[in-house]
């Protein structure tokens, strides 16, 4: 029989979630492991994870779902737009969920779409309840809703001791991207 999944969150403010959620995964590829990251919210930065991932194909697949909100967060866009990017990313994240295909499903920066009114809460509820029970999914994204953390077997939240940010030290190349 297989193991139960987890429902696995890293939420606030400090710097280290999608960081932690990628070091999970390079931990369940060594035991051939599949693993997918979906990426909810991406701006037109370029992530070395991004190049990590094809250098773990197959184990390690990484989709920018979000794609399509980039551009269309800080204008005034018609809601209808909006709308329609946020049905397709959750279009895409349950057909992964629910192919059966993974062991580890990472939603990153899904808490960020949530708070920015892209996702309804109740469509990752949904998500969560109904996921294989075996999957292993992976929640980030500062300012998780309580609903989801009622639903979670893990939560750790990422608290801000110091930021290089703070004194002026500007993101660094496979640290902070
Ligand atoms: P990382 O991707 O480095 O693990 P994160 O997922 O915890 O960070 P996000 O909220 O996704 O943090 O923010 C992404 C970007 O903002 C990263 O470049 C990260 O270094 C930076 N960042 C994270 N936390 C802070 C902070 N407290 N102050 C300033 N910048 C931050
Ligand atoms: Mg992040």
């Amino acid at each position: 029989m297989s193991e139960k999944g987890l429902v696995i969150v890293y939420t606030g403010n400090g710097k280290g979630k999608t960081t932690a959620a990628l070091g999970m995964a390079l931990r369940a590829i060594g035991y051939d492991h599949k693993v997918c990251m979906l990426q909810f919210i991406k701006g037109s930065w370029h992530y070395g994870e991004m190049d990590s991932s094809k250098k773990l194909e197959p184990n390690f697949e990484l989709i920018a779902v979000g794609k399509g909100f980039v551009g269309i967060l800080d204008d005034n866009s018609p809601r209808e737009e909006h709308e329609k990017y946020a049905a397709e990313a959750v279009r895409i994240c349950r057909e992964k969920i629910f192919s059966e295909k993974y062991d580890v499903i990472i939603l990153d920066e899904v808490n960020y779409a949530i708070t920015l009114g892209l996702i309804d809460v109740q469509e990752i509820i949904k998500i969560i309840k109904e996921k294989p029970s075996d999957l292993d999914l992976v929640l980030t994204g500062r300012d998780v809703k309580e609903e989801i953390v009622e639903l979670a077997d893990l939560v750790t939240e990422m608290k801000e001791i110091k930021h290089p940010f703070k004194s002026g030290i500007k993101a660094k190349k496979g640290i902070d991207f």
